[in-house]
């Protein structure tokens, strides 16, 4: 994602600020002229950077906290909330629930991403239980139905659309009866786009509107545009009553940080953001655990909805009382790595990792990192169930290091390099200890613990 590059300059400047013998209003200058700096080159509005700027100066009054008082951690509190406060785009007007019949309407621009979304949303779903179903009614772009069917097949889902209607009202409510009467808890319609906000691309979509009485008006948007996403949300929730917006292209776009918070300001709340062209490479956004991962700390609640979705039902229990029990032993992190290398797609999951992300999988060099992983996992296969099992580094002594390297075929100097990876992981994951055991659904208060 590109917004690592806004995340890794804001953590560097935060960084830089914590590394300054004392704190004085220099240094606090500094370091949110860097941010600053790091939000405009994104594309954030500049009254929304100046704002921030201002109400973290009002909040971090160097002069008033007292000695003793720490200023780091207040700094960087305030920095957290404020970028909190910029991103956080309110909550949707409706949530559906399972088993419910809900009639979902994606509206856009063409070439937004909305056919691929409506996909990827219906996908989701399934993952998680749903009953699905995707109705195609876009009428106006040649091909938008051969493209839905194509996805809907490959995931599974099953899908409405004609080649000869061309009226899409008709589509959209033929195929919403059809489902219905199928008992699809989610009937998701995709309607036509259009290059540019036009009078008859509004007209179409209250007419579907209308006839199809969606519950939930998914707006959805290309967050390559940057800080003009404000006039496009604007002039679509004039239109129509659009309830959530997802944004989309998060993976590919430096202005993906202007997007976001220009959405916000709109107060149309965003739901989810696409960060690649296949079909999982989606995510729930949700504020807090957002911006813990832009700025490096890890995303919790997104890691265990990871787990929760791919680690099988059996072996969730086990697994995360191990993580609790906070002992984070040699054998976890082979155990660890080996489920992250299933989880795939690998980039999104490390990114959700306190750790994880920026040190030992750096973006873009994933495929590095898989092989890095893979090459621990060899050294660590010359380990003794002792060595496993420790969680005591002064078991490891030389001649131990020396044998490690010699059975697998490595350097003394990469089984130290494993064993410094293993320490620094064991001290951010010793955070869990004594941490009850979250069930689906009771992440958020992990997630606050481990970003504390
Ligand atoms: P529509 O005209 O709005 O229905 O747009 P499409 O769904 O046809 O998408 C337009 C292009 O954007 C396609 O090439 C998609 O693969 C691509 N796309 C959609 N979402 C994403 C995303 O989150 N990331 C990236 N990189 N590409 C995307």
């Amino acid at each position: 994602m590109v917004l690592a590059q806004l995340g890794g300059s804001i953590s560097r400047a935060i960084q830089q600020m914590s590394n300054a013998t004392i704190i004085d209003e220099k240094v606090l200058n500094e370091c949110l002229n860097e941010i600053t700096r790091a939000l405009l080159q994104s594309d954030v509005q500049f009254k929304l950077v100046r704002d921030m700027q201002t109400n973290i100066k009002k909040i971090v009054n160097l002069d008033d906290l007292a000695a003793g008082h720490n200023k780091r951690r207040i700094i960087q509190q305030a920095i957290f909330n404020e970028l909190c406060k910029m991103l956080d785009p309110g909550k949707p007007s409706f949530t559906p629930k399972k088993g419910k019949t809900s009639v979902i309407m994606f509206v856009g621009l063409q070439g937004s991403g909305k056919t691929t979304t409506c996909t990827k949303y219906a996908y989701y779903h399934q993952k998680k239980g749903w009953k699905p179903a995707l109705v195609c009614a876009d009428t106006f772009r040649a091909g938008a139905f051969d493209q839905l069917k194509q996805n809907a097949t490959k995931a599974k889902i099953p899908f409405y659309g004609s080649y000869t209607e061309s009226d899409p009202v008709r589509i959209a409510v033929e195929g919403v009866d059809r489902f219905k009467k199928e008992n699809c808890d989610l009937i998701i319609v995709d309607t036509s786009g259009r290059h540019k906000q036009e009078a008859a691309l509004f007209e179409e979509m209250r007419q579907v509107s209308e006839a199809t009485k969606p519950d939930l008006v998914i707006f959805v948007m290309d967050s390559s545009i940057g800080q003009a996403a404000f006039d496009q949300a604007q002039a679509f929730k004039q239109s129509v009553a659009v309830g959530a917006v997802i944004v989309t292209k998060m993976d590919g776009h430096a202005k993906g940080g202007g997007a976001l918070s220009a959405v916000a300001a709109t107060k149309s709340p965003v739901i989810f953001i696409g960060t690649g062209e296949h079909m999982d490479e989606f995510e729930v956004f949700d504020v807090k655990p957002f911006v813990s991962r832009l700025l490096g700390m890890g995303d919790w609640s997104g890691f265990m909805d990871k787990i929760h979705e791919v680690v099988p039902m059996d072996q969730q229990p086990e697994l995360l009382q191990k993580l609790s029990e906070g002992n984070f032993t040699l054998r976890i992190m082979y155990e660890q790595f080996q489920n992250i290398l299933k989880m795939g797609p690998i980039g999104q999951v490390f990114s959700m990792l306190p750790g994880f992300s920026s040190e030992l999988m750096p973006k873009g060099r994933e495929k590095e990192s898989q092989a890095k992983i893979k090459r621990y996992m060899t050294m660590m296969d010359s380990m003794t169930n002792e060595e496993l099992d420790s969680s005591n580094p002064k078991l490891m002594t030389d001649s131990r290091i020396m044998r490690i390297a010699r059975g697998s075929g490595r350097q003394v100097g990469e089984v130290m390099e494993m064993l410094e990876e293993y320490k620094r992981l064991a001290k951010i994951w010793s955070k869990l200890k004594g941490l009850k055991i979250p069930k689906k659904g009771e992440m958020s208060a992990l997630s606050r613990n481990m970003n504390a």
